[in-house]
């Protein structure tokens, strides 16, 4: 998504791009599943923001909703606890007051605050964080100082969010935002903390179709502006070419070599740095020590019958959250009583099932792969699937989706090591680097190589991050740094 926005933005600016896809179809994690007449998104299920896409679209002279219909979701989601408790989240004010008096009065006043707070820390990080991008150093000491400290860096989200709840079922809710970008509420900085205001006070949106029609939306576009978009094994790119310290091309699978002017890599920063470029300069080394973001264990179930007590989105909580990061980002195991994440597009979307079925995308935070092979969880070892895939569904079936394991009739399994495989996403993580460290945002690859000349990073393993929108940004990013570029006649 992010390779395929850099690309709008630069043909519409005039430019002739080429894009590189070495799977069948474009999206990359954002992709689509049909089988046997069902259908599911294979990644992103939720979508914020808006105006991010917008903007892209406006950029090409184009409206976003001539391609695309966004429908809000409401409720945003559906949390059920172990104890049977639900809370329907919603980005109405008074549906959510109304939901908050039920499930804890006396935390309805801390959550008008929370919302302020989440909406200041917006306010202060966006331009310099999302809008901008942080490409060096000196970007810090463009931040007043103050800012700095208003921004909550010294705090863990948990800790913030412990400070304003009462009850442990909306600490726990709120905690979970920062598995947003893949991070763990009891490492990530309280800066993360802008997450549910971008959700409950901008809206939790789905692209009618299901999410894969905002990929199909942006190749539509990048056609109409003139992208020659190559998809297929062939066009895997092997190697970016480099000559005196300048990117001048690609190397790919079929023996093609195409030279280019630019070279931007959309592909997994650390994966591009120790595949495709040659080793340079002590940041080669430095690159794959980042760690990751979580990855994640996905079920993709057709199921015979309907279950009236699912949203859109749902999400059972597991009965110790500190228990299970500490499995995913410290053990490196994956949780044995996960949170579960549920989401069943058929309740917008009816012809994503057979009539009276359902299409459950059920996906679990996992640990991102590791290479120290003590601690390493081999999701390839004879069983290990198929035996934490049953522990989900029983789980499931635990919080009232009775018979589930007897009604799935068509089933597919996505692992990390699929997600590495697939996308070439270093170590299977889903959103590029994690924020488990509140210097992260400084510590992450930037938009430009200070390596090589003319090549460029977009996508969630750069600025600012991981997530739909936020790649969508990062093409901007990228496209203002090339500008800036042309300017000074690099
Ligand atoms: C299960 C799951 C759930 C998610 N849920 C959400 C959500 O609800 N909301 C949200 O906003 N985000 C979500 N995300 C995250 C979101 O999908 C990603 O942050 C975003 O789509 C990443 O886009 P990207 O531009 O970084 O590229 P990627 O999706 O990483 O794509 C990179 C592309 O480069 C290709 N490539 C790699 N190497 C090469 C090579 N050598 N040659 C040619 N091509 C190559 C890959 O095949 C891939 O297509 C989710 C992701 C997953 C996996």
């Amino acid at each position: 998504m992010g390779g395929l926005a850099a690309a709008i933005r630069l043909a519409a600016d005039g430019h002739s791009v080429e894009v590189f896809e070495k799977n069948e179809r474009v999206g990359g994690k954002l992709n689509l599943l049909e089988r046997d007449g069902y259908r599911w998104d294979t990644g992103p299920s939720l979508i914020t923001m808006p105006f991010v896409y917008r903007e892209l679209f406006a950029a090409a002279g184009r409206k976003l909703e001539d391609f695309v219909e966004l429908a809000p979701v409401d409720p945003v989601c559906r949390y059920v606890w172990p104890d049977g408790t639900r809370f329907d989240a919603s980005d109405s004010v008074g549906r959510m007051t109304e939901a908050l008096e039920n499930l804890s009065p006396r935390d309805v006043r801390a959550y008008f605050r929370f919302m302020a707070y989440s909406r200041r820390l917006y306010d202060l990080t966006a331009e310099p964080f999302l809008f901008n991008g942080i490409n060096h150093w000196r970007d810090f000491f463009r931040l007043n100082p103050l800012t700095a400290f208003k921004i909550d860096p010294f705090r863990t989200v948990h800790q913030a969010v412990k400070s304003y709840f009462r009850d442990p079922r909306l600490v726990q809710l709120f905690d979970r935002y920062a598995t947003y970008n893949g991070s763990s509420p009891y490492q990530a900085p309280a800066t993360l903390n802008i997450i549910p205001y971008v959700e409950l006070g901008m809206g939790g949106w789905y692209v009618k179709g299901g999410l894969y029609a905002l990929a199909q939306a942006y190749l539509t576009l990048a056609g109409e502006l003139g992208v020659n978009v190559n998809c297929g094994p062939g066009f895997a790119v092997e190697e970016i070419l480099v000559r005196q310290g300048r990117a001048v091309g690609l190397r790919l699978a079929n023996g093609r070599e195409v030279a280019a002017d630019r070279v931007i890599a959309n592909s997994d920063v650390a994966y591009t740095g120790k595949e495709l470029l040659p080793a340079r300069g002590k940041w080669s080394g430095k690159i794959g020590k980042l760690e990751p973001s979580c990855s994640g264990f996905v079920l993709f179930l057709g199921v015979k019958r309907q279950y009236s007590q699912l949203a859109h989105h749902n999400i059972f909580f597991s009965p110790d959250y500190a228990a299970e990061f500490d499995h995913i980002f410290k053990l490196r195991q994956p949780s044995f009583d996960p949170t579960i994440y549920v989401c069943w597009t058929g309740l917008s979307d009816p012809d994503h099932a057979p009539p009276g079925k359902s299409n459950l995308f059920v996906l679990v935070n996992a640990p991102y792969l590791s290479t120290d092979q003590s601690e390493a969880f081999d999701w390839e070892r004879p069983g290990a699937t198929q035996a934490y895939r049953d522990l989900v569904v029983n789980h499931l079936e635990n919080f009232g989706l009775s018979n589930l394991s007897q009604n799935i009739e068509v089933e597919e399994i996505m692992t990390p090591v699929d997600l590495a495989m697939r996308y070439n996403a270093d170590r299977g993580a889903i959103y590029g680097v994690s924020s488990n460290n509140r210097f992260s945002a400084f510590l992450r690859p930037p938009n430009r190589s200070r390596q090589f000349k003319n090549l460029y990073y977009v996508g969630g393993s750069t600025h600012p991050g991981g997530g739909v929108p936020l790649v969508t940004l990062s093409a901007k990013i990228v496209v203002g740094l090339i500008k800036q570029d042309e300017q000074k006649g690099h």
